[in-house]
């Protein structure tokens, strides 16, 4: 018998995962291209060149008993060193190497720094709609996820259920911008209202409350908007950043934790960090691809390849009757379901062949999420479809 806790796990096991295996069986009877799979935020843009280079260079020019050796346990010294410098000098922050921790993607660094705070019972509030995962990282370590309700209009966090659902046992708060499912960035009006709650919070509460701004999506931004840089509005905020969709490497696992020295008990989370990603089983992230990413770090995907499918494909779906906020970031469309029902309705979408995942996955029935970070032209091969599924509602 498994355990108890990981049977929950696979019962609820993932949506969105169900749906990509549902793809690959549609493909095999109807034929690969006219299957349209929205379904998961695999990056389609290719890596940028400079990676391959970096790699090459690395395994040409570095000593492979280094490159392929354990380090410590956060990281490589000098490629910590080069990521806090690259943060000083875009975000006018002022980490030094002792701030950062290499982990094995985004899902790593956040379990590390989850695992690093939580006690049983102790609260973390995220808003929805949400990355799924959270449910699963929080409940990793008992923790209980507190999900505070949607605002449809904008997908702008809530403030005011926000500090409502702030309790004596809050002990971290996740977000998410730009955001997956919905792709809106946060305004520095809502960051800087988060914040002042936060401080208000603490407080009353005499306690610290983390805020925890979970950012994989942070250089995939359109029409140049600028995200705030959370370190520098709220004193406890811990980064995760990945290199999963910024550099297309999902496969590689790497990404990091930025703790700055503001952050109370700043050297405690930041040696309990170092400890959670070895006993995690991690030991450290994977050496290879960090020492490749310290030579990339001014590098970029083409974000201009995603735009153009934003745009096709937003422009199409509000033409045909389907109601969508413009994402500003990342690559994904958060639609209103056409009946209340998400799931029947992406039912009614796979007899056209188009996978989209319901939005009750990310804690937001009603909805659904269309990752557009696919082929141009399978778009273009969709949107007959989604006409044609408009028009069966009467729009
Ligand atoms: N957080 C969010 C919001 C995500 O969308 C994802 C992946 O899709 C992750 C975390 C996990 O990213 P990684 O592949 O870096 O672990």
């Amino acid at each position: 018998m498994i355990s108890d806790k990981m049977k929950a796990f696979v019962n609820s096991s993932s949506a969105i995962r169900a749906m990509f295996e549902e793809g690959k069986r549609l493909a095999e009877i109807y034929g690969a291209e006219n299957v349209y799979d929205f379904s998961l935020g695999n990056p389609s843009v290719e890596p940028p060149s400079e990676i391959k280079e970096a790699l090459i260079e690395v395994l040409n020019e570095e000593n492979p008993n280094m490159v392929h050796g354990y380090m410590n346990n956060s990281g490589y010294e000098d490629v910590r060193e080069k990521i806090a410098l690259s943060l000083n000098k875009r975000f006018d922050t002022n980490f030094g190497l002792e701030n950062i921790i290499m982990t094995v993607g985004a899902a790593g660094g956040l379990n590390v720094i989850l695992k690093s705070l939580l006690n049983p019972g102790d609260e973390v509030i995220t808003f929805a709609p949400f990355f799924g995962e959270y449910r699963n990282y929080v409940s990793n370590y008992d923790g209980h996820l507190v999900i505070v309700p949607p605002n449809c209009e904008t997908f702008q966090p809530d403030l005011e259920e926000f500090e409502k659902s702030i309790t004596a046992k809050t002990k971290a708060v996740i977000i998410n911008s730009p955001n997956n499912p919905t792709g809106v960035v946060y305004s520095e009006d809502t960051i800087c209202k988060l914040a002042k709650i936060l401080n208000r919070k603490q407080q009353e509460y005499n306690k610290s409350i983390y805020l925890i701004s979970d950012e994989p999506y942070r250089e995939l931004v359109y029409d140049d908007l600028e995200v705030p840089y959370l370190t520098k509005y709220y004193d406890n905020t811990i980064v995760g950043y990945s290199y999963s969709k910024s550099l297309s490497l999902p496969g590689e696992r790497i990404g990091y934790l930025v703790i700055p020295g503001e952050v109370d008990i700043y050297e405690d989370l930041v040696a309990a960090a170092n400890v959670a990603t070895r006993i995690l089983g991690f030991v450290n992230a994977p050496s290879l691809i960090q020492r490749a990413v310290a030579k990339c770090l001014e590098a970029k995907v083409d974000v201009e390849i995603y735009n153009r499918n934003r745009e096709l494909l937003y422009n199409n779906l509000v033409s045909y009757g389907y109601e969508c906020v413009k994402p500003q970031g990342a690559f994904y469309l958060f639609v209103k379901a056409l009946e209340q029902d998400d799931k029947k309705f992406a039912q009614e979408a796979k007899k056209h062949n188009i996978l989209i995942v319901p939005g009750s996955a990310f804690g937001c029935p009603g909805y659904v999420r269309i990752a557009y970070c696919v082929d141009y032209e399978m778009i273009k091969r969709a949107l007959p479809g989604f006409e044609k599924l408009a028009k069966e509602y009467g729009r």
